[in-house]
């Protein structure tokens, strides 16, 4: 089995880094930096993300497992204890596939970027992208569906996956969705509401094979953002987004359900009320 690790760079997920390979090594898997089949991201959910956007190019070949070295994660769900259980597991599947792991598909969104700026013009997000004003706030018209829904005026617009519901958007109010639901959130970030610009002020959520186009409404110098990517642009003319076609697949050697990983990280108890230390 072709495994890669990519870390956060601080001092302890480095030397579980180096722990990682001794016993990978120690159980004949290679390492394989260039086309892996299972990407270890040591660290917390950015380096997740970070992991992600890196192996982006072989994602129907990869999948990704997360070990978190701070705090409990939505993506990095090992603990740095559990380092040889994890490569215990890698290992058996590889051998004599006793245990086949179990993996779950998450969505993502894609984006369709229509400008003069010099950035790429599709994207992938994991957990979301952002528009916001740069210089005061954003102008924009959104449209579900190609149909004119509402004019917005405010600081911006998050628009997330199930899996980013954690993320920003719970900080914007939006609501948690289990990533089973193939689906994009739609948060505004402190909308203007007046008689010329008036929004719903609740977050949406579109199912796949809806789409929502976000038009710049003015000349505005904007902040795009992608999952922890950003990039400053002048020359927006409209953000097509909708659930991707392709999905990440993460590595579930045993279960953790969504529900257990919230009322883990954002509760701080487990499944018998058990503080979480
Ligand atoms: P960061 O500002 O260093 O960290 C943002 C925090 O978000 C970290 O604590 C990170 O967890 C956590 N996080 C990332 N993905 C998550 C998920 N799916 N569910 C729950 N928490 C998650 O930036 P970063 O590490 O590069 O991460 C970029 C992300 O930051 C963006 O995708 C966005 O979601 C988030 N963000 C949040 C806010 C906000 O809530 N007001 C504002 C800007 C950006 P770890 O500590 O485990 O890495």
């Amino acid at each position: 089995m072709r495994y890669a690790v990519l870390h956060r760079g601080d001092e302890l997920s480095a030397s579980l880094t180096n722990r990682f390979h001794e016993l990978a090594a120690a159980h004949g898997l290679t390492r394989d930096e260039s086309h892996p089949e299972i990407v270890i991201s040591i660290g917390g959910d950015g380096t997740m993300l970070q992991a992600f956007h890196q192996y982006f190019p072989i994602l129907d070949s990869t999948s990704f497992v997360g070990i978190h070295t701070g705090h409990l994660g939505f993506f990095a769900d090992w603990k740095a204890d559990e380092l040889e259980l994890l490569v215990q597991y890698m290992a058996d599947n590889m051998q004599q596939e006793r245990v086949a792991p179990r993996t779950a598909k998450y969505p993502l969104i894609e984006l369709e970027i229509d400008g003069d700026d010099d950035i790429p013009k599709t994207f992938i997000a994991l957990n979301e992208f952002t528009l916001k004003g740069l210089d005061g706030t954003l102008v924009a018209q959104i449209d579900i569906n190609d149909q004119l829904f509402e004019m917005f005026r405010g600081d911006g617009i998050c628009v997330s996956t199930p899996s980013g519901s954690t993320a920003y958007n719970k900080s914007l109010g939006g609501a948690m969705v289990h990533p089973s639901i193939e689906s994009i959130q739609i948060a505004e970030i402190a909308s203007i509401n007046n008689r010329v610009y008036r929004t719903l002020g609740s977050p949406l959520i579109l199912p796949k094979h809806h789409s929502c186009n976000i038009f710049s409404r003015k000349k505005q110098r904007l902040l795009l953002t992608v999952d922890h990517l950003t990039f400053p642009v002048e020359n927006l003319r409209s953000i097509r987004c909708r659930v991707a076609s392709q999905k990440v697949t993460f590595v579930r050697y045993r279960p953790f359900p969504f529900w257990n990983r919230v009322r883990e990280a954002f509760l701080g108890y487990d499944e018998n009320g058990c503080q979480i230390t």
